[in-house]
């Protein structure tokens, strides 16, 4: 059993039974909802590379997980009418896995390198001259008697993935001609994914139902799609099937999720600042331990969405309380708090 923090409902992370996820993946970017801006001038990008013959630019997609970076990465290839190969840098151990991936690809075809910012070293080295020229050198040999030898590849385009674009190293990520930071959803939009999603998974679902869901998903159309899910089977056994305000919003308590999205971790997270720290500042490592989880998960899966709800702020001395959250969790904001609210919800 991996601990809590991985196996929680709430986590915007691939879950074991997050395997309908495949089928709920939009397949054009009709079906994409939301990240208007990113859609708008990937057309334009798409668009133009296609009306010059010439394979899309290599384009770097970073956001919180469960935000639909290999889902566009998809739609990318479908509109590019390419194959996509799909990989992530901790599956790439040696240069031999990425050369062997280049060598297999077409002009066009895009590879997605999912958490690119966990590649080795080593193997970012073989990608630099790859992305740039499209070729790369191997060197035969050791010592004074080695040489290099260089071999050419296909145009292809690099589609990277990554929680956060300062992971990456500033050579490798100048080499990215095109950006894009995937947003946290809105209610509305999410709303309007989960009643899609109903429609595939043959789930009846009313717009208060879906609504009430998607204002609890923490802005991450993967965990919509997963309390969906569940809250099918509260349908099934303790109602009628049909997914109504009220029985989301039941089911939703018993899973201990309030109505701003929070789950019992993230309380645990804030009170525990609150009461040990004072509400902060706290550093991060410190936060790490006393939740029992690694930094980087902290980072990346529940401060985004604790900083867009405004609940707390990163301060060059760590983290702190926000009075947003004391009045949250029912405690009184102390009198000169150091920590404002600056951030509101959506
Ligand atoms: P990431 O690669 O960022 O972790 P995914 O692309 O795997 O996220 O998305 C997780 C799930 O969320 C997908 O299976 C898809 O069903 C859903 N999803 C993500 N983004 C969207 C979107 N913009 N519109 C509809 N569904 C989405």
């Amino acid at each position: 059993m991996e601990n809590e923090f991985e196996e929680r409902l709430l986590s915007a992370r691939t879950l074991r039974d997050d395997d309908t996820e495949v089928s709920l993946r939009p397949k054009t970017f009709d079906g994409y909802i939301g990240q208007e801006k990113v859609k708008e001038n990937l057309k334009i990008f798409i668009e133009a590379a296609k009306q010059r013959g010439e394979s899309l630019d290599h384009v770097l997609l970073y956001g919180p997980p469960g935000l639909g970076k290999t889902t566009l990465s998809n739609i990318i290839a479908t509109e590019m009418g390419v194959s996509i190969r799909v990989t992530s840098g901790p599956a790439l151990e040696k240069t031999g896995d990425l050369v062997a991936l280049l060598t297999n690809l077409q002009d066009g075809d895009i590879l997605f390198i999912d958490e690119i910012h966990r590649l080795s070293r080593t193997v970012e080295e073989v990608l630099y001259p790859a992305m740039e020229d499209f070729e790369f050198d191997i060197i035969l040999g050791k010592g004074p008697s080695a040489r290099s030898i260089r071999f050419n590849l296909p145009r292809f385009t690099l589609i990277g993935a990554t929680t956060r674009s300062g992971q990456l190293a500033t050579p490798f990520r100048d080499r990215f001609g095109v950006l894009f930071r995937l947003e946290l959803y809105t209610p509305k939009e999410l709303a309007i994914i989960v009643t899609n999603s109903a429609k595939i998974l043959n789930i009846e679902i009313t717009p208060e139902g879906a609504y009430e869901i998607a204002s609890r998903s923490r802005g991450t159309p993967r965990i919509a799609n997963r309390l969906l899910r569940r809250i099918r089977d509260f349908a099934q056994i303790l109602g009628d099937g049909v997914i109504n305000e009220e029985l989301a919003r039941e089911s939703l308590d018993r899973m201990e999720i309030d109505h701003l999205g929070l789950d019992s971790v993230d309380r645990r997270l804030l009170t525990a600042i609150i009461k040990s720290f004072n509400g902060g500042p706290v550093g991060l490592e410190t936060l790490a331990a006393l939740v029992g989880e690694e930094s980087i998960t902290i980072e990346d899966v529940y401060e985004p969405f604790l900083l867009q709800l405004g609940f707390i702020n990163r301060t060059p001395r760590g983290r702190c309380v926000t009075p947003a959250a004391y009045t949250h969790l029912g405690y009184t904001p102390p009198q000169n708090c150091d920590c404002p609210t600056e951030t509101s919800l959506f």
